[in-house]
């Protein structure tokens, strides 16, 4: 390390130590410096409660991690990294059972429609109106800001019909999505 630095990154959580192997990736030589006797901020894992069993000290799911741009250039895997993925997404409980959320979309509505029939199509309705969005979506929140390339794009593709209104959704929870 030369003893002046192109950059110095202050504090070793997900966000300097991306920014930090983003630069030294281009070239840059970068001194990280981190407070505590870990790095890792509030994404650090530990395995004090007992040495065979790794937890979480503070976060705990990464779906935009897993889905960022930066992060997957960093080629993680190659380091060590393994992403785990739940049986199920998240979990709703009510009165008499559950509602699930899973990678696949006509699981989900199956478990929905189990439950409370019909609602199985109301759920695969709501998911075709974000399919017109999708990675577009994702795109505008891991870009830069202002995330001016997707959401130019964003409209193109769906149609103002399709487009999602999350707003509207969540200010009713108990309707059915509109077309
Ligand atoms: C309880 C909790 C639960 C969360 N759950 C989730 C989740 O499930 N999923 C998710 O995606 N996000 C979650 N988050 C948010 C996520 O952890 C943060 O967005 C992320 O850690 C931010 O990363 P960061 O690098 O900006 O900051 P941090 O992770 O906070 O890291 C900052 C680092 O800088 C160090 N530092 C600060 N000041 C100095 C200094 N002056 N000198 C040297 N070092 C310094 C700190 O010690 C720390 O290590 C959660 C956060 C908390 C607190």
């Amino acid at each position: 390390m030369p003893t002046s630095p192109d950059v110095v990154v202050v504090g070793a959580g997900p966000n300097g130590l991306v920014a930090a192997n983003w630069l030294a990736d281009r070239g840059w030589s970068v001194l990280v410096l981190e407070a505590q006797p870990e790095v890792g901020g509030a994404v650090r894992s530990d395995r004090e409660l007992d040495p065979a069993f790794v937890h979480d000290t503070f976060s705990a799911f990464y779906p935009l991690g897993a889905a960022s741009p930066v992060l997957r250039s960093l080629e993680l895997e190659r380091h060590g990294l393994r992403w785990r993925h739940a049986p199920a997404v998240l979990g709703h409980r009510w009165a008499d059972g559950w509602a699930l959320l899973h990678r696949d979309r006509e699981r989900t509505a199956a478990g929905l429609d189990a439950a409370h029939p019909g609602d199985g199509e109301a759920w695969l309705d709501l998911a075709r109106s974000w399919d017109a969005y999708g990675d577009r979506v994702t795109d505008a929140l891991l870009s830069p800001f202002p995330p001016l390339r997707a959401g130019v794009r964003a409209p193109a593709r769906g149609g103002p019909h399709r487009r999602p209104r999350p707003g509207a959704h969540a200010a009713r929870p108990g309707a059915r999505p509109g077309p």
